[in-house]
């Protein structure tokens, strides 16, 4: 008998498990709408233009090596990142009170950032949003933080429970570690306004509360970089202190190269470069330093300011893709007279709709009509396209009428 017979069969990931079924589906017509993809209006995986050209110039620049990288990953890399978040004249790196470190794409970030803070941090606690990204709780559990929820979405009015916000941080334990997608949150598509945010930043700082923003899409929600960073920005114009986890999976389209970066933003540079002294030894055991490949293609393009240009122009035309197709689908629906209010469609952001359709609605539409989702209704905007909107909306018409 084998040695490993007590193993049972865990269950499938629940949004990669999609993706499964779907390839399982001999259906012509079928349509996935479940993973976080960008895809073309024909259908397709993306590679950006800019892309290919900075990898075809690392690729012919022959004096290039592949040598290790430091543990903390490539310096250039790191240093462009922050700017890209944090903004290109941010006192905080200006006054080198920022440490930015290599990691595996927004994942392996949010990883190591929470390896840190359970070692190092006297609070344990992290509130994450209900609902939000599924492998969330997972990562900050196996990390060796306790995982708690702070309310986010009123399923009434398919938007913000402000209110209810407000409330549970405000009763969170002080020091307490506070997840916040910095935008395009995943998966309702909901963020606060401005104003919320602001409020957010004065309660949490005024309870001591640590902000650890997740940022998947920057650029992604409104087609701007800046516009997109103004979350994390407003947290360190305060001179606080904070975490953010970087992602270039959706921004760049690298989604398999993973590549991400975790930046701390301390007090002063004495202390920065203590916790990057800290960080070191979370990663050295993990997987002792990132890849060299993708790093060195968002570096490329980062720091040439016409490849920036030309990244940002991309960038812009996935984001005005999305927001088309967003209006598209809520056209339809209009079109068909399909029952209830599908406002919300149209004024969620970033990549998915959060439709409010149940797990019967959807176990239904996946069924006859092969689109398939998450079963909690959020469906990926990046993944339709103007050939494939009437079948959706077909769908959801049947699904709730
Ligand atoms: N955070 C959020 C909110 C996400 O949606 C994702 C990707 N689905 C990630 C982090 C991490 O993605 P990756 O590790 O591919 O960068």
């Amino acid at each position: 008998d084998s040695v490993f017979a007590n193993v049972v069969r865990a269950p499938e990931d629940p949004i990669l498990g999609v993706t499964v079924a779907y390839n399982k589906d001999p259906s012509p017509k079928k349509l996935n709408l479940g993973v976080g993809a960008y895809r073309t209006e024909e259908g397709k995986p993306l590679v950006l233009n800019v892309v290919r050209r900075a990898e075809q110039m690392l690729v012919n620049d022959t004096s290039r090596v592949k040598e290790y990288l430091p543990i903390v990953g490539l310096a250039e890399f790191n240093k462009l990142s922050a700017k890209l978040i944090f903004g290109v004249d941010s006192p905080a790196i200006q006054e080198n009170r920022v440490t930015t470190v290599q990691c595996l794409s927004g994942t392996g970030s949010l990883r190591v950032g929470a390896e840190f803070l359970a070692r190092h941090y006297h609070e344990h606690t992290i509130y994450i949003p209900q609902p939000t990204w599924g492998n969330h709780p997972k990562v900050f559990t196996i990390a060796g933080l306790s995982v708690k929820t702070y309310r986010y979405y009123s399923p009434e009015t398919r938007g913000l429970d402000f209110q209810g916000l407000l409330d549970d941080l405000n009763a969170a334990p002080s020091g307490a570690i506070v997840l916040l997608h910095a935008c395009a949150h995943n998966p309702t598509g909901v963020d606060p306004t401005p104003e919320q945010w602001e409020q957010i930043r004065q309660l949490m700082r005024s309870k001591g509360l640590l902000p650890f923003f997740d940022s998947a899409y920057q650029g992604f929600a409104s087609g701007s970089l800046d516009e997109d960073a103004q979350s994390v920005r407003m947290f360190v114009s305060d001179g606080g202190e904070c975490l953010v986890a970087q992602s270039y999976a959706k921004n760049m389209g690298m989604y398999g190269e993973r590549v991400g970066a975790l930046s701390i933003v301390c007090k002063s540079a004495d202390v920065a470069v203590r916790v990057e002294s800290q960080l070191k030894l979370v990663i050295r055991p993990m997987y002792s330093n990132p890849p060299i490949h993708g790093a060195s293609i968002v570096a490329a393009i980062l720091k040439d300011s016409h490849m920036y240009h030309e990244w940002t122009v991309e960038l812009k035309a996935m984001a005005d893709r999305i927001i088309s197709m967003r209006q598209k689908l809520f056209d339809a629906l209009q079109a068909r007279g399909t029952p209830g209010d599908w406002s919300h469609i149209i004024k969620q952001i970033g990549m998915f709709t959060f439709t409010g359709l149940n797990a019967q609605q959807v176990a239904f539409m996946t069924k006859e009509y092969h689109i398939y989702m998450t079963s909690d209704g959020r469906i990926s905007m990046a993944g339709l396209s103007s050939q494939t909107v009437p079948l959706l909306a077909d769908a959801i018409h049947a699904a709730v009428s």
